[in-house]
């Protein structure tokens, strides 16, 4: 008895498992600034920067015709990001949500929907007590994909992630993604830093513009 109970099982896996593969859905990850949001100059500090206000807000080039090309070919669409700003005591929690207000309402005119956002708003140093945690959601960590995985049964093997950061590529890569590296400021000598310090780890495509990304998912 106990060996026909065995055999059965056997024979059901196969089938448990094309199930799954069959559920289960691919998808593209994006960092949110210098990815979809463009990075804000400073000219009091002479650096660039994530935008700490809503006022700051502006979109990068192609990321609409991007996103939409992504939909059509079946891909759930998230973003993934490192938001410290808040613990740092940067910003407000209410002009985070103006941001992200703002985000959403931009590519809603476009028909445009994310299907998850996941923010990390740990810091080591942050200096708001709930903040200040050494985590596993913070890139270059793979928690965030982990959590978007499992809450939308994303298949990591078959999905990307887009991100002009070091982070984003080694988080990516952790997690069994694709991964894709905007160095958009070759000139700076942004992709050599980012190959320094990536060591083996290699993007699996490093493109300049979002526009590239649209011959290669
Ligand atoms: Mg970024
Ligand atoms: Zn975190």
């Amino acid at each position: 008895m106990g060996r026909l109970i065995k055999s059965n099982v056997y024979y059901r896996l196969p089938v448990v498992n094309n199930l799954f593969a069959c559920i289960m859905k691919k998808a593209v990850f994006f960092d949110r600034d210098g990815t979809i949001l463009s990075l804000v100059y400073d000219k009091n500090h002479g650096i660039v920067r994530t935008p700490l206000s809503p006022r700051e807000v502006e979109f990068m080039p192609h990321i609409v015709s991007l996103c939409k090309k992504i939909k059509s070919k079946g891909y759930k669409l998230f973003i993934l990001s490192n938001q410290p700003d808040i613990g740092l005591g940067r910003i407000t929690q209410k002009t985070f949500n103006a941001i992200q207000n703002n985000l959403e309402s931009y590519f809603a005119k476009y028909d445009i929907a994310f299907d998850g956002y996941y923010y990390c708003f740990h810091h080591p140093y942050a200096k708001i007590a709930p903040y200040k945690k050494m985590c596993v959601c913070r890139k270059p960590n793979p928690g965030l994909l982990f959590q978007a995985a499992k809450e939308h049964n994303i298949d990591l093997i078959n999905s990307w992630m887009i991100g002009d950061g070091v982070n984003d590529v080694l988080a990516g890569h952790k997690a069994g993604c694709k991964t894709i590296l905007i160095a958009n400021n070759l000139e700076s000598g942004h992709l050599s830093l980012a190959t320094k310090h990536l060591k083996n780890t290699k993007p699996d495509y490093i493109v300049k513009k979002l526009k590239e990304i649209l011959s290669i998912i």
